[in-house]
């Protein structure tokens, strides 16, 4: 091993993707898996759909390139609002966008008008959590002028919680949300086939039988990748958390002082940390840093090892309680939380290492 690298169990995705897409079903709920998480990666998107769900959306164009120039078949939804720089790409290449601008409705008919390709749509509102969508009271008037437009489709309403301002998806905004959808269907004689309601942090909604019924369409990341529900971050009954486990190796363990010798100014990233004086303590530098994941997203999985910090290209851990089955050489396993997982599945120096093609090269096929 030359560098840390990431495990991704492809069983466990495509296990938890079933779970979760069993669930939203008993429900009358269609889930879209969204593959941001892992810079759509192709194989996970194959796992994801292996697992049920019916089409896989993702945020960045790059990633929806990578995940068609791999020959992912299904239907791919751009999850994130298009910039107006790039309408024809993106009709070009998604069969559905969610939006929240007229000008880029505009650009998108055009592009669609232009290339004779059908484009659907899902336009967005804020119901509170501050990031993409048209506020509910400018709603009516924008789908007015949206359903004018040639060449698009408005297929649906959606919303997005949880994200920016951390707001909880409820009983109430819910069907504040399906209200909406039904104004907008009665005031223009429209028929939505999609309210696009959800995301991880609604799974408890759903369980409890609490969402209202006519919301019917859930965009899936992390609930199908780390197997959690993102209200406070719980394992979710039936589903695994450790598809994704980060691997880095001791470069060097030393029993050294806990806290800096020395006048102090800033470290490596202008922070002036503080130390606790603990005396001497086993320290394990790995060969993994910030340049390569969320440091504060790591859990190791042996729960004698505790994450002192990190600079760029190192980690430093206290390895005082694993004294004697600790070495120079070896591997130490982590789990990453949405953040780590985002950041190492971006950082081109961590290998990243799918499960299935370790087990076939192991016999040889
Ligand atoms: C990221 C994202 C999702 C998926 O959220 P998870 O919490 O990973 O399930 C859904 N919808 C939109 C618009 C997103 O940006």
């Amino acid at each position: 091993m030359a560098g840390p690298y990431l495990t991704i169990d492809l069983g466990k995705i495509e296990h938890n993707a079933k779970t979760i897409v069993d669930l939203c079903r008993a429900h009358g709920i269609e889930v879209t898996g969204i593959t941001k998480g892992v810079c759509g990666h192709p194989e996970v998107a194959i796992a994801m759909l292996r697992g049920g769900v019916s089409s896989i959306g993702d945020s960045r164009m790059r990633n929806i390139r990578r995940l068609r120039q791999a020959g992912v078949a299904a239907r791919l939804m751009l999850i994130r609002v298009p910039p107006l720089s790039a309408v024809d790409e993106v009709v070009g290449s998604v069969e559905i966008s969610l939006n929240s601008e007229l000008a880029i409705l505009s650009g998108l008919s055009a592009a669609a008008e232009r290339t004779g390709k059908a484009h659907d749509v899902i336009v967005m509102t804020d119901l509170g959590d501050l990031r993409e969508g048209v506020w509910p009271d400018a709603l009516l008037p924008f789908m007015a002028d949206a359903v004018k437009l040639p060449g698009i489709r408005i297929i649906g309403l959606g919303t997005n919680l949880s994200c920016f301002g951390g707001v909880v998806p409820s009983e109430e905004n819910m069907s504040r949300l399906v209200a909406c959808a039904r104004q907008v269907e009665e005031d223009l004689g429209l028929d939505f086939e999609w309210i696009s309601g959800c995301n991880s942090s609604a799974l408890e909604l759903i369980a409890v039988g609490r969402m209202p019924k006519r919301v019917n369409h859930a965009r899936i990341g992390e609930a199908i990748l780390l197997g959690r529900e993102t209200v406070r971050r719980r394992p979710w009954a039936g589903t695994y958390q450790d598809a994704f486990l980060l691997h880095a190796e001791v470069l060097e363990l030393k029993r050294k002082p806990s806290v800096p010798v020395g006048e102090r100014g800033e470290d490596a990233f202008g922070a002036t940390p503080r130390f606790a004086d603990r005396g001497d303590i086993d320290r394990a530098l790995l060969n993994i840093g910030r340049e390569d994941v969320d440091i504060g997203g790591l859990t190791p999985l042996d729960r004698r090892l505790t994450i002192l910090g990190a600079s760029s290209g190192y980690l430093i851990l206290d390895a005082t309680q694993a004294k004697g089955s600790i070495h120079v050489g070896d591997e130490i396993a982590f789990s990453p939380n949405y953040a780590a997982l985002v950041a190492a599945m971006t950082s081109e120096y961590v290998e990243k290492r799918t499960m299935p093609e370790a087990a076939r090269s192991e016999t040889g096929a």
